[in-house]
């Protein structure tokens, strides 16, 4: 259990995470002076800072920039040296650019609107072309930010891992990140985990959130949720969506529903799955009433501990691979050409080993790029794990013994 320091007293990471109102205070004195605090994950090397994050009321730890290999290989903050930079690092005109002050996001909707529009049922359009800057699709927004936050890596120590650990991580991210120009602060909300004790602040940071949504003569101003879809219904209108962390529901266009279920496929099927998890964007508008219409919105389909997978045999994967405590990533498809990455990558063998899930036999695209996949794996010796699943249980696969003792882990 990795802890952390600050404010003269020393406490679990997991205990911060999850109760970001409890150390507010304390972490609020210590972003002031010494301005940082200290990750214990290796006890003789107590010297990692954290930045400090604020985010509206609360406060979110985050690794040093250019520091996340010196942590421990299961702390959270663990950054693997040989992980694959975000798209376009470097290139000033990446619609997602890592900076040291955080995220600079350009997202491919209107965050604004001078006059109101009625709804038209159709996913946002795009703001057109200011600059030469590239944008975002909201997927590919949610994934970037996955992806920058970890939460696409296991360190095989845990069993579960719930809403709140990924919103702290996710936070400590966004802390000081920039939307289509403004804070992330101001147009960003990601859910906060429902705990009946901060039920009072939760309610009226997503009240003030909401208030900040204009919709009068002067325009429109939208806003992106990011949570965990817990219900789709019909409604005499349209439908209506609910998030797991909150019970207000927004409502959203037949079309816009059906462009979802078509565009994730694998996402919408596994609606009430309850081995998946699927974390939704969403961007929204506040009508005249008071009601929240969502405009757009993005799909991910996860494990039950928020790995993100591509297809639900992917999640039994993951479940199992969680159940089994073994230490692994699933490679995020950020780019052009990342259709060639494994589904996961075991990190706990010598070396590492590929999991790849095969499920649409038989069609030629398909056949052809798991034959080049092996290819490049045979030629650069990397053992793999291939489970097709029109013939084989998940239950009979073999996985490798791991090589390094989680022992091994905590003290390296
Ligand atoms: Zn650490």
């Amino acid at each position: 259990m990795a802890h952390v320091s600050f404010d003269g007293g020393t406490v679990p990471l997991d205990d911060v995470q999850e109760n970001p109102a409890k150390y507010a205070r304390r972490l609020e004195r210590t972003k002031v002076t010494p301005g940082f605090a200290l990750c214990l994950c290796k006890p003789a090397n107590a010297s990692l800072r954290l930045v400090i994050r604020r985010y509206r009321s609360l406060f979110h730890l985050a690794g040093w920039p250019d520091d996340g290999h010196r942590h421990a290989p299961d702390c959270a903050f663990f950054k693997d040296p040989n992980r694959r930079p975000l798209p376009g690092s470097g290139d000033p005109k990446a619609a997602i650019v890592a900076t040291p002050a955080g995220l600079n996001i350009r997202l491919d909707v209107s965050l604004t609107q001078r006059e109101v529009r009625p709804d038209r049922g159709k996913p946002a359009s795009p703001s057109g072309t200011r600059t030469s800057r590239r944008s975002a699709t909201l997927l590919a927004f949610l994934q970037a930010l996955w992806a920058a936050a970890g939460l696409h890596c296991w360190n095989g120590l845990a069993t579960t891992r719930h809403w709140g650990l990924c919103n702290a991580q996710l936070l400590g991210e966004l802390g000081d990140a920039i939307v289509n120009g403004r804070g992330a602060q101001d147009v960003l909300h990601v859910m906060r985990r429902y705990q009946e004790a901060d039920r009072a602040t939760i309610n009226a940071e997503f009240d003030a959130f909401v208030a900040g949504l204009r919709n009068d003569s002067g325009g429109v101003t939208r806003g992106v949720l990011v949570g965990e879809i817990a219900e789709v219904a019909p409604t005499p209108y349209g439908h209506s969506l609910m998030l797991r962390q909150n019970p207000r529901k927004y409502y959203a266009s037949t079309a816009l529903v059906d462009h979802a279920s078509k565009t994730w496929p694998h996402a919408w099927k596994a609606l009430g799955d309850r081995a998946a998890r699927i974390v939704a964007v969403l961007l929204v508008e506040r009508t005249v009433k008071g009601h929240l219409r969502v405009v757009g919105l993005a799909l991910m389909l996860c494990s039950s501990a928020y790995i993100p997978c591509d297809s639900i045999h992917e999640v039994a994967m993951a479940n199992r691979l969680v159940a089994e405590h073994r230490s692994f990533e699933k490679p995020m498809r950020l780019a052009e050409g990342d259709d060639m990455l494994p589904d996961f990558v075991l990190r706990d063998t010598e070396p590492r080993t590929h999991i790849e899930v095969y499920g649409m036999n038989g069609m030629d695209s398909y056949e052809a790029r798991k034959a080049e996949k092996r290819e490049l794996r045979r030629q650069r010796g990397i053992p793999a794990v291939e489970w097709d699943i029109d013939r084989t249980e998940l239950s009979t696969i073999a996985l490798p013994p791991t090589v390094h003792s989680r022992a091994a882990n905590l003290t390296s």
